[in-house]
């Protein structure tokens, strides 16, 4: 089976990871820290605070946004779970925002509209985490115009993003937004076997950010609000959790950095080879917008079942069965049983249902070797041209 996507891993990248089981940390040690800077001169962002996930990213930058009960967050329903559960975990409710047909990425005129009338009805959001579907940007300059309209904050999800690019500046600069969030689990562009990272232009939501990732523990005199009582003291000044990253997790992320370019154009490349190859067959190909230089972590095309010979359900499985990994990023969150369970219902977000009715990932990641691609391209005719 040739997968939709999975990691490269070097030699390089071993040797990295062994020397730190020699050290003398194996967590949260020296090697966070440079993994951190890494990030930080790649995203040219001012601070960045590595996690154990991307998920446990989106919960903690919540919380230093101060989400919580009563609160609103606003996301895309062409997203994974983690997206929009960071708001149940704070207590805060979700809702969503529906997707421009063309890049699947949350929409600003369906996001403007939406403002507009929860204005009206006094339930602005509190957050909005557009999310880079794919590895292409948001409008974030349309997106950050309206959250300074209507004083939301922005977390971005650029869970599949980094590396990619926005308006010739990297995603994760936070130009557009309060915090930006990478995932590195092994599906993404780089990886850390399990991990995540958030960057922000902010000091003080760096440094909550950095609090709640260890218990909400500070050993900075200056955020105490109780006199020390001696040199070992420490104080809990909020609730937290322990998401911290292990240093064997951070040297495998360091040794990854090397390779994000060479990662992305390698996926630029194969996503211009199916650009080319799949044109006269009834399908639609991921639109880029002008400004966005996707990181490709995935490849998603759209079928136009009138003018296929099979359905949607049936290509996908043929391609399966024809040794094609194909996945399907994603079913719209509000459709879970658990969302609906919420009081979501079908036909809420009409360009994501259709969206979800037509789309499937087909094999893009490092390592897929010229050979593999003509299959899957050679078995998509085979399949589609009639
Ligand atoms: C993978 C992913 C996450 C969660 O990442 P983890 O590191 O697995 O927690 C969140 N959002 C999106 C869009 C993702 O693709």
């Amino acid at each position: 089976m040739i997968p939709y996507g999975r990691q490269s891993i070097s030699e390089n990248d071993i040797a990295a990871v062994v020397e730190v089981l020699r050290s003398d940390f194996l967590t949260q040690g020296p090697v966070v820290e440079q993994f951190e800077a890494r990030v930080l001169s790649a995203t040219t962002a001012n601070y960045a605070v590595a996690m154990n996930s991307a998920t446990s990213a989106l919960h903690v930058a919540c919380l230093a946004l101060g989400l919580g009960p009563g609160d609103w967050l606003w996301t895309s329903p062409i997203t994974f779970v983690a997206s929009a559960n960071c708001a149940l975990y704070c207590g805060a409710s979700v809702d969503f925002v529906d997707i421009d047909p063309r890049t699947y990425n949350m929409c600003p005129l369906r996001l403007a509209e939406k403002l507009a009338l929860a204005k009206q009805q006094n339930c602005l959001p509190k957050v909005i985490v557009p999310v880079h579907l794919a590895g292409q940007s948001c409008d974030m300059q349309a997106i950050h115009q309206l959250a300074q309209q209507y004083g939301c904050k922005v977390i971005e999800d650029a869970s599949h993003a980094i590396g990619a690019s926005y308006l010739d500046q990297p995603v994760g600069n936070c130009r557009f937004s309060d915090i930006t969030v990478f995932s590195f689990h092994p599906v993404k562009i780089i990886t850390t076997a399990e991990g995540g990272l958030a960057t922000t232009n902010d000091a003080e939501l760096a440094t909550r950010m950095a609090e709640f990732r260890t218990h909400g523990i500070t050993r900075d005199p200056k955020r105490m609000t109780k006199i020390p009582d001696g040199p070992w003291y420490y104080q809990q000044i909020a609730l937290g959790l322990n998401y911290r990253m292990t240093e064997l997790q951070a040297a495998l992320g360091c040794s990854q950095m090397n390779r994000l370019s060479e990662f992305v154009d390698n996926r630029q490349a194969i996503a211009a080879r199916y650009n080319d190859a799949l044109t006269d067959l009834p399908l639609l190909m991921p639109e880029q917008l002008a400004g966005t230089y996707s990181s490709y972590h995935l490849y998603i095309i759209r079928l136009q079942a009138d003018k296929s010979p099979i359905g949607h359900k049936e290509l996908f499985e043929l391609l399966r069965q024809r040794g094609i990994g194909v996945n399907l990023h994603y079913i719209p969150v509000h459709l879970q049983p658990y969302y609906l369970d919420l009081g979501f219902k079908e036909n809420m977000f009409p360009n994501a249902e259709q969206y979800y009715k037509e789309a499937i990932s087909i094999p893009v990641y490092h390592g897929m070797t010229g050979e593999q691609q003509e299959q899957v391209i050679g078995v998509l005719h085979e399949l589609l041209s009639k």
